[in-house]
């Protein structure tokens, strides 16, 4: 009888090998110091060294440590509402910038991939996000264009999709898909090292001070002295920069896994390979693996996420909606941390001249994460604000941080509620 496993799966399965970094020892300069080896800071990290400059990366862990290394790796476009929201009080050029660069960051991603041949299972089936209660369901004649991206699927088209009746309807996005995402973590670290860029593991900044024109990064063993600095730590964004840690609110979402299904039941659980989610606030997603696990992620609990009973609602989402498996057979459970902005969106800030912040990706920071690296990188080598696309904004503290914890609890109770009635 098989123990199951309280593991990242991902990291399990990665055919990528994880990096070999050193720790840092002694004074080096660089132009641009990265903080955090997620998607982020690496492909911000790759595009600098691919426009010329020397980077250096820092991680207090190691590459694909965070959330990057253990999410759900769907690859999707910020569309629909979050892109209106986006939008919003930005003059007309800015907002075409905004939402060139939300909706082709799929594109983004899948190019890496290409052409750094990045072996992480990336597949381009696309997204599929169902709606989970009938209030939701657009009026007739209401149903997205498609040219908007995204296609209207009936419930009948929808079942067939996914393998089960659970939704009366969805919206299917072909621009996405997912990938195996310590697997692409890992890939941008290697592209970005092949390139000339040193990343360092366990050498956390502990401080961050100006000098003059320069910025120095005080590790526990060493400095980094550069020009500029970009600070990728996302959920983990605690003390470096004072300020940064309140715009921000964590909470835990945890995805259990499989084994790896075969025959009939593989057939039958979404055939086409698709990446699925729901339209709940408390959002439930779900894909299979390249070795055919059902894998699920939903809202953890507030705090302790190493008890195998935490768990249990997302065995019991499998076993209601995909009846024919029971009971599911867990192969491995696993969690992470996903950082809330107040607006729903991700921030950039620029509290500095040469000090880069981004932050706040709301638990869909894959592609975006890549987009605004990218971005920010970009911003640097031309020197110009424009290239971010998005606005730089001020570091506003969370509307009652202090009382976060409460408020996460609050909050999820009344979304469960919500939730349940389709508001
Ligand atoms: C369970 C889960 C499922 C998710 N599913 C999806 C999904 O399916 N699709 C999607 O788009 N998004 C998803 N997300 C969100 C997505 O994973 C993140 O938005 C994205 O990975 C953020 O990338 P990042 O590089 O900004 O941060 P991270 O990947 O978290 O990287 C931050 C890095 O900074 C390092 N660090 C922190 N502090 C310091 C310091 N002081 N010095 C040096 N290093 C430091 C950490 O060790 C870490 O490696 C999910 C997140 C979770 C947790």
């Amino acid at each position: 009888m098989e123990t199951p496993i309280f593991c990242n799966m991902w990291e399990r399965t990665a055919r990528e090998a994880p990096p070999a970094c050193e720790s840092l020892f002694g004074e080096i300069a660089c132009d641009v110091a990265v903080v955090g080896a997620g998607v982020t800071g690496l492909s911000a990290a790759l595009r600098l060294r691919e426009g010329g400059a020397d980077a250096v990366v820092l991680d207090a862990a190691f590459p694909a440590a965070g959330a990057s290394g253990r999410s759900g790796g769907q690859i999707q476009p910020i569309s629909g509402y979050g892109l209106a929201r986006m939008l919003r009080g930005l003059s007309p050029d800015q907002a075409d910038r905004v939402r060139a660069m939300a909706l082709t960051s799929p594109d983004l991603v899948f190019d890496l991939i290409d052409r750094h041949s990045i072996d992480c299972d990336a597949v381009r089936t696309g997204l599929l996000r169902g709606i989970h209660h009938e209030r939701l369901l657009p009026l007739p004649g209401h149903e997205p264009a498609a040219d908007a991206g995204l296609e209207f699927l009936d419930r009948e088209q929808t079942a067939r999709m996914v393998g089960s009746g659970m939704f009366h309807a969805s919206y299917f996005d072909c621009r996405g898909g997912g990938v195996n995402p310590c697997a692409y973590t890992r890939g941008l670290c290697r592209a970005a090292r092949s390139a000339g860029v040193r990343v360092f593991s366990k050498s956390p900044a502990l401080e961050l001070r100006s000098d003059n024109s320069s910025w120095i990064v005080r590790t526990p063993q060493g400095t980094v002295k550069a020009r500029n600095v970009v600070v990728a730590t996302n959920a983990f964004s605690h003390g470096l920069v004072e300020a940064l840690e309140q715009t921000i609110v964590t909470v835990n979402s945890i995805q259990i896994a499989t084994y790896p299904l075969s025959g009939k039941l593989a057939a039958s659980i979404l055939p086409g390979g698709q990446i699925a989610s729901d339209t709940r606030r408390l959002v439930y997603y779900f894909r299979k693996d390249a070795e055919g696990r059902l894998v699920v992620g939903g809202r953890g609990p507030a705090s302790d996420v190493g008890n195998f009973g935490h768990y249990g609602f997302l065995v019991a989402w499998m076993q209601k909606n995909f009846p024919f498996m029971a009971p599911p057979r867990i192969q491995y459970y696993w969690s992470g941390e996903v950082a809330i902005t107040a607006d729903g969106l991700p921030h950039v800030h620029e509290p500095a001249r040469g000090l880069h912040i981004v932050a706040g990706f709301n638990g869909k920071g894959m592609a975006m994460g890549t987009r605004l690296g990218t971005s920010t990188a970009e911003r640097i080598l031309h020197d110009d604000p424009a290239r971010y696309g998005f606005a730089v904004r001020g570091m506003r503290p969370y509307p009652f941080w202090r009382f976060r914890k409460a408020g996460v609890r609050l909050a999820v109770s009344a979304y469960r509620v919500l939730d349940k009635f389709g508001r």
